[in-house]
């Protein structure tokens, strides 16, 4: 069966020995797959300049049995930006890796392919922090897997304020029911910032901004809450913070 569909190209693996070049791309249409590159080996063809990891392009599969193959690829937007530093380059690595966890596979993935090209272009233009990229995509993506954080009252007697977080539970718990274990205090902006990420309309999801240190408070209980959901961590985000 042939399909076209356009894709973000999240990992390359270009295996010595191996006569294929594989790579994972997410896809509008089906999610996350894996594919061979046909002609890959030939590097001066237009299908392996488009399926560079963080290629945007339009791919032409022919899907079999057990893979797909991509025939064609035609690149569309190629983030040549997020190249120019190495902290904007690991971020957008890290962005591919936990799309490559979170993303859906074999289904469509408008969603999560607009959050990332969104994520790039950003990333690429520099008009935003990079710590308010990361804690937006972070937390998107986590809600578009299923794992939406509640963050409108206290989860314990419905307060609205004096809030700390859990990441574990991913609750708000207020000054009188949080307890000991592991809960965090939020401040009124970096509580606004969470709703505004998780219960914005997708349009507007980057669209805030918090003072520098409000920015760090965000990003740390962001990636406190993946981690605790998760259970794991990820090369590129060591990568991503050894730099920072
Ligand atoms: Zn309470």
């Amino acid at each position: 069966m042939k399909l076209t569909t356009d894709a973000l190209i999240v990992r390359e693996n270009n295996n010595i020995g191996e006569s294929d070049r594989f790579v994972t791309a997410l896809t509008r249409d089906c999610g996350l797959i894996r594919a061979s590159v046909r002609g890959a080996r030939n590097l001066k063809s237009r299908s392996s300049s488009a399926t560079q990891l963080l290629c945007y392009s339009r791919l032409t599969l022919y899907r079999g049995r057990e893979k797909y193959i991509v025939d064609d690829a035609e690149p569309i937007k190629v983030f040549f930006g997020v190249r120019e530093q190495l902290d904007k380059l690991a971020l957008a690595q890290y962005f591919c890796e936990l799309a490559g966890v979170l993303a859906p596979q074999e289904e469509p993935a408008e969603e999560a392919l607009r959050l990332l090209l969104n994520a790039l272009h950003y990333l690429a233009e520099g008009s935003r922090p990079l710590p308010l990229l990361k804690a937006v995509t972070e937390l998107r993506l986590l809600c578009q897997a299923g794992y939406m954080p509640s963050v409108a009252v206290c989860s314990g007697c419905g307060a609205q304020d004096g809030m700390w977080f859990s990441p574990l539970q991913g609750v708000l718990l207020c000054d009188t029911c949080h307890g000991t274990i592991g809960a965090v205090p939020v401040s009124p902006a970096v509580l606004a910032a969470l709703r505004h990420i998780v219960y914005a309309p997708f349009e507007r999801c980057f669209a805030f901004a918090l003072p520098e240190m409000e920015t760090t408070a965000l990003g740390d209980v962001v990636e406190r809450f993946l981690l605790a959901q998760l259970g794991r961590s990820f090369n590129t985000l060591e990568f991503y913070h050894s730099l920072t």
